[in-house]
């Protein structure tokens, strides 16, 4: 990358939303402008401009009622995400994620600051969920995650914002950190669909999940995006409030994305803006001196998912929230860091990062 490039990526990243994982934003500018024609068939599941999401079928058979009803059953002694703490949040406990049986939305909004194969034309309806099961030190949306601003909700309200966001054009229901509270979205998603839902549903994911989960899940989502933080267990825990086995949990939870919805199927949309409709998308933030990894994970994502795979390699990343005092994240990284990323994702043989 050039350093006008470099420059560029960092301005455009001040005037980000926080779309995703929290502690990772999303690049202003489209990143993922390919050809509607080399991506038309990539996967098998191009229906053409009309896509029909899979949770409609599920509701039709009553699976995703079962499906629903097996969430909310891993409420009772919590085990929605690997830190399996056990507490009873039906009955009003709570324990990491500072959640119990209620539902806490931060806000709504269409949202245009994705990939652009994501948010099309006319943007994606970004569902921004209160707390957190990763809680990173360095999260850039503390205010939601660990302080848990936002506002209580109830399912009608959730299911009437998912269609109202439709009504308005968006191209997908985009929930922004829904781990923790994934049995309240398929509740809401049952009622949404009773009264009209029938656009794609994506999870952004800080991908600290367990497989039992992500299966129930197979068929509810048709986008994955999903933050792979770091590639080494020991050295992320610190960075991630205590969570353990953070690399081979994310790992195995992507592994499961990627069986279910395959790279990203991209099509030409109604006005001709390629468009994503189903697929997994990995991103990845640069850190300071290598903590995360990089080089490590993009010879994990050629050797487990394949080079055709989707990436976007971060370089917005600041000391946000404690990082400060957890150096090396004290600081930004430079431009020779994230050049050094790009080499090795090139060398690694990606072909589709960005
Ligand atoms: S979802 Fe929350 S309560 Fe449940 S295991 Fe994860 S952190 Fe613990």
């Amino acid at each position: 990358m050039t350093r006008r490039k470099f420059i560029k990526t960092c301005i455009a990243a001040t005037g980000l939303i926080a779309l995703g994982g929290r502690s990772s934003l999303i690049w202003a500018g489209g990143i993922f402008d390919r050809s509607g024609n080399e991506s038309r068939l990539r996967n098998g599941y191009n229906q053409g401009l009309v896509y029909r999401p899979r949770y409609l079928d599920l509701e039709a058979s009553g699976e995703l009622e079962r499906r629903e009803r097996a969430l909310w059953a891993k409420m009772e002694r919590c085990s929605l995400c690997p830190r399996m703490c056990g507490v009873n949040r039906m009955a009003g406990e709570m324990a990491v994620c500072s959640s119990d049986n209620t539902l806490r939305v931060a806000s709504s909004e269409i949202a245009f600051r994705a990939e652009r194969v994501i948010v099309g034309s006319r943007g994606v309806g970004a569902i921004f969920m209160s707390n957190c099961n990763l809680l990173c030190v360095f999260c850039q949306n503390w205010q939601i995650a660990h302080r848990g601003d936002g506002r209580q909700t109830t399912h009608a309200e959730l299911a009437g914002t998912m269609l109202n966001l439709q009504q308005r054009g968006a191209h997908k229901v985009y929930i922004v950190t829904s781990t923790h509270v994934v049995p309240h979205i398929v509740s809401a998603l049952r009622l949404a669909i009773r009264r009209g839902l029938n656009i794609p549903l994506v999870f952004d994911t800080g991908s600290y999940e367990t497989l039992e989960v992500m299966r129930l899940l197979d068929g509810i989502v048709d986008i994955y995006i999903a933050d792979f933080k770091f590639m080494d267990c020991e050295i992320a825990a610190p960075f991630l409030s205590g969570a353990r086995g953070y690399a081979r949990y994310a790992a195995a939870a992507i592994k499961e994305m990627h069986r279910q919805v395959g790279t990203l199927n991209v099509i030409d949309g109604a006005d001709s803006t390629p468009i994503a409709n189903r697929g997994l998308l990995i991103r990845h933030l640069v850190l300071p001196e290598n903590l995360a990894g990089t080089d490590r994970f993009v010879r994990w994502v050629v050797d487990e998912l394949g080079a055709d795979t989707d990436v976007s390699i971060m370089a917005q990343f600041r000391p946000a929230f404690f990082a400060s005092r957890h150096p090396p994240l004290h600081r930004r990284i430079t431009q020779s860091e994230f050049d050094q990323a790009n080499r090795w994702a090139r060398d690694a043989g990606l072909r589709n990062f960005h």
